[in-house]
């Protein structure tokens, strides 16, 4: 089969990975080398389903050996199938690189084989980019569950960023819809990758000889609607692996059905968007605004509402907390007020030093009044004349929230005709 051919199989399989965004690698070109990991920008641009369309994003197989009911790569799926050899993925991410198509590399891969030959396949690729060709640009490798831990090692010390995807919520889900998997093969090179990481990273405050170990840190992916556990357990899960692994960034990816099975959702059923852009609005709460999952969700309400931020439908649940006088909140209290972020928190407690803040300053602070306006004071005063009764309150913030959620739907549209 054609390079060509390949490549259209190939790359179109592994738009189903969402977690090959955001760099964070700072490494500069070297003479005689070959791209850049600090400055190209890479995993600044989405593709239609906020995957990152900078870097070239293959598979190295779609030639799977296991039977993951919800990927269109499993066994028992009669689709066309391809693999490149190492040497085919390393003259392509060169060329597409010395044309500025891209900006590095995204390999992931089908099992096709014992998963350390599959990912010393993966590792082979990399070694020669960065060995032969000094190719400093940046690569995110997937490691292939169940790889040896001295593949592990070596992918590392090679790439930019690893994975491993964590696919399901549960042990149980893992075991329902993707059998040849284990939670603790997914589980282990993650713990292992964390522990190296902060290893090498003290080594190298002791000695800049010392090289780096997956300086862009790890991600995973958590498949959201394939399986039933709530928003909660995906919620309290994140918060350990953000917590226990150091993981850099969780990616939740709505299930697209794309194939029939007694334990998934019917192929007309539409991805849930909704839901997944909650939870991202949720893990952002958990790494940013100090917030643990069980303050967002509880066993009796277990589901982000759809309706709603998750900051905004916590401080409607929480209302007797506000108004906060936003001259004498403190810095956690301003980050639970609706509409208020982390740079306007900073903006207010900088400004404060100096002076009170005043009614006039809110706009320049970065304020987002519609949703704002409820919930301060200024100096004990109210911002608006009358704040709703609770029902009309929940429903003016829905007003807000749905013109939101709107836009980022149709924006997500677009780009997914683009
Ligand atoms: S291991 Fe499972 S999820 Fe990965 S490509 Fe194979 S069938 Fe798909």
């Amino acid at each position: 089969m054609h390079v060509s051919e390949k490549l259209t199989i190939l790359a179109d399989a592994a738009k189903y990975d969402a977690s090959c965004a955001s760099s964070g690698s700072r490494r500069k070109n070297t003479p005689g080398g070959l791209g850049n990991a600090a400055t190209s920008g890479i995993c600044h641009s989405w593709s239609a389903d906020g995957r990152c369309i900078s870097l070239l994003k293959l598979l190295l197989s779609n030639d799977c050996l296991y039977d993951c009911a919800y990927c269109l790569s499993r066994r028992s799926n009669t689709i066309p199938r391809a693999t490149f050899t190492p040497e085919e993925v390393v003259d392509l991410t060169i060329n597409f690189y010395l044309r500025n198509y891209i900006e590095g590399l995204f390999l992931s891969s089908a099992v096709y084989d014992h998963p350390d030959t599959t990912m010393a396949d993966m590792i082979e690729v990399c070694r020669v980019l960065r060995k032969k060709h000094q190719f400093n640009g940046y690569i995110h490798l997937k490691i292939i569950p169940g790889a040896s831990s001295e593949l592990v090692t070596e992918a590392g010390l090679l790439a930019d960023r690893l994975s491993v995807n964590i696919e399901l919520p549960s042990s149980q889900s893992l075991k329902q819809l993707a059998p040849q998997k284990s939670r603790k093969g997914i589980l282990q090179p993650m713990q292992q990758i964390g522990e190296y990481a902060r290893g090498y990273d003290r080594e190298r405050k002791k000695s800049r000889h010392v090289p780096g170990f997956c300086p862009a840190g790890q991600s995973t992916q958590m498949i959201v609607g394939a399986s039933t556990e709530h928003d909660l357990q995906i919620l309290t899960l994140t918060q350990s692996l953000y917590q226990t692994m150091h993981l850099r960034r969780v990616y939740y990816s709505a299930y697209i059905a794309v194939n029939d099975a007694p334990d998934l959702p019917a192929r007309t059923s539409a991805p849930p968007l909704i839901r997944e852009h909650r939870l991202y609005q949720a893990d952002w709460l958990l790494r940013f605004y100090h917030f643990q999952a069980s303050e967002i969700l509880s066993v009796k309400d277990p589901f982000l509402d759809e309706r709603l931020d998750p900051k905004a439908a916590w401080a409607l649940k929480n209302f007797d907390v506000f108004p906060l006088d936003i001259n004498r909140a403190s810095y956690e209290e301003l980050l639970r007020v609706p509409g208020l972020g982390v740079i306007s928190a900073k903006r207010i407690v900088a400004t404060r030093r100096v002076a009170a803040i005043r009614e006039q300053d809110l706009k320049k602070i970065g304020l987002v009044m519609k949703r704002a306006k409820y919930f301060l004071t200024i100096n004990g005063r109210k911002l608006v004349d009358s704040v709703p009764a609770y029902p009309a309150l929940v429903s003016a913030m829905c007003k807000v929230e749905t013109a939101s959620t709107r836009r980022l739907i149709r924006e997500s549209r677009q780009l997914r005709l683009f």
